[in-house]
């Protein structure tokens, strides 16, 4: 399966032999039915559709699309299995099977980055050392919870919300599917999981680790399909919670489909964060942290760092140093280790990336990408930077998932909170200054669910995550959490 990587360069001249990571190990089968009540089910219309590897556009598996019938039967499933199992087990005990499933998790890392990485489209290390490590610690941080919820809301009483029904993007699917279900299962809920058409594997993978585990059938339950699966889940009159991530535009019809309902609903969704520069800060530390931000995971980060406002007296200084770094990225196999960015998840994501390099060079913004080589087959992007850039420009306002970055400058603290809360979304924010007031200053002004000071896309179960405005609302991590999965009364 693994594609032979010839020798990468950069635009630096330094030469990587190249360093592939084996995927002699995993086990994936032809083709995957759907996991409900335990068991792994046909679909009732007899439907699959494939899975694509993106970085060579090979199909690894086929995979069942759910229909209406299936989804109907899998809340049936969750809703016998919280009334007569899981309601009623001992919170000690629930905390055991969230804390075996972390377990199993670990022991299987390896093939769950290798099956991430190859579905997904993103870079070995990044599935390595971020998805799959941050996705086991979820689950091990709310299996800690599962027996203490008392102290997680004292003086209160509360229940279970009941059937979760959540809907999952394709930018990290396991660490998603963990995000979702780990906090579900600790507050006493059962839940029907649809992970993103695009990758579903490693959700199936986890439904196998599920299965292992022991966990009753029924309390999770992976349905995998379309945008028509997704509605069914939401449009269920015996879903509770309806839990979703992914575009603003789905998010919106999800709302509207819920209206007059009693489901409870969380949403994350869109972002366009910015990060901000101060003439003070320690420049090439930044510079990094910006890379990070909006070329790690391809830019397929809804919180990613993807407009960028430099002090007007350190932006010549910021702009050369950030081109220099982006020559030496590696842009190819994902499943290299020396890949720093790795495969879009999928043609029609590249088509919407290009599309808005397209924009970006007629709104007369000034592009520069490094002239890296990019593989013969598969769908990459180059990192791509824009200068010259409007407040107005379409590429500074929409989101645009993808490794496409835009500079703009500003002289005052006032003048930048002004513009980096022009927005429509409010996700995440970074700032870099070596003044601590300022930060204060920043964090409280900035209306974005997350501000990092002086780093980047760092994530912790332990710490709440969400947006403001378009970029949805309910929080995900930390104890807040576990409060999306209750009823507090
Ligand atoms: P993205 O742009 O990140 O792909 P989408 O919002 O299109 O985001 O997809 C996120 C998830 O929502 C996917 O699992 C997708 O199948 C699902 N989905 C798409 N349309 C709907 C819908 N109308 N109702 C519920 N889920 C949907």
């Amino acid at each position: 399966m693994a594609k032979k990587t010839t020798k990468k360069s950069n635009e630096t001249g330094w030469d990587y032999a190249p360093s592939l990571e084996s995927i002699g190990h995993i086990d994936l089968k032809e083709s995957y039915d759907l996991f409900i009540d335990g068991k792994w089910v046909k679909p009732s219309s007899g439907k699959y559709f494939e899975t694509i590897n993106p970085a060579n556009e090979k199909v690894l598996a086929k995979v069942a699309h759910a229909n209406e019938e299936d989804v109907d039967r899998a809340v049936k499933a969750a809703r016998k299995a919280y009334d007569t199992v899981w309601s009623k087990m001992p919170a000690s005990e629930r905390a055991k099977y969230i804390f075996r499933i972390a377990r199993l998790m670990q022991e299987r890392a390896r093939e769950l980055s290798v099956i991430e990485t190859l579905d997904a489209g993103k870079s070995i290390r990044e599935s390595r050392d971020i998805d799959v490590p941050l996705a086991c610690n979820h689950f091990f941080y709310y299996a800690g919870w599962a027996d203490k919820l008392e102290y997680a809301f004292p003086n209160r009483d509360f229940e279970p919300l009941g059937v979760a029904g959540q809907i999952i993007p394709w930018n990290f699917p396991l660490l998603m599917a963990a995000w979702k279900i780990a906090p579900a299962l600790a507050a006493g809920n059962t839940v029907v999981l649809k992970p993103a058409e695009t990758t579903p594997l490693t959700a199936l993978k986890l439904a196998e680790i599920i299965e292992l585990s022991g966990l009753p059938p029924g309390v999770v339950n992976i349905v995998t399909g379309f945008g028509d699966t997704g509605a069914a889940i939401v449009e269920h009159p015996e879903v509770n919670k309806v839990a979703f991530t992914g575009s603003t535009a789905v998010g919106k019809h999800i709302q509207r489909a819920v209206a007059g309902t009693d489901k409870k609903v969380t949403l994350e969704l869109g972002g366009k964060s910015s990060n901000i520069i101060f003439e003070d800060a320690p420049i090439d530390q930044a510079v990094e942290g910006i890379i990070n931000g909006i070329f790690f995971n391809q830019g397929h980060v809804c919180c990613a760092g993807s407009r960028l406002f430099v002090q007007e007296s350190v932006a010549e200084l910021v702009v050369r140093k950030l081109k220099q770094r982006m020559d030496s990225l590696y842009v190819g196999d994902p499943l290299d280790k020396n890949t720093d960015i790795g495969a879009i998840n999928s043609k029609e994501q590249l088509e919407v990336i290009n599309k808005y390099i397209k924009i970006g060079i007629e709104e007369g913004a000034e592009m520069y990408q490094p002239n890296c080589e990019l593989p013969d087959k598969g769908y990459f992007c180059r990192p791509t930077l824009f200068s010259n850039v409007a407040q107005s420009n379409v590429i500074a306002q929409e989101e645009i998932f993808g490794p496409v970055l835009t500079i703009q400058t500003f002289r005052t603290v006032d003048e930048v909170i002004q513009k980096a809360n022009n927005s429509p979304y409010g996700l995440a924010a970074g700032v870099w200054t070596d003044k601590g007031s300022r930060i204060f200053n920043l964090t409280s002004k900035l209306r974005a669910g997350v501000v990092w000071a002086n780093t980047y896309n760092k994530f912790d179960p332990a710490s709440p995550f969400g947006g403001y405005k378009e970029s949805g609302f309910g929080r995900e991590g930390g104890l807040h959490g576990l409060r999306a999965y209750v009823k507090l009364k």
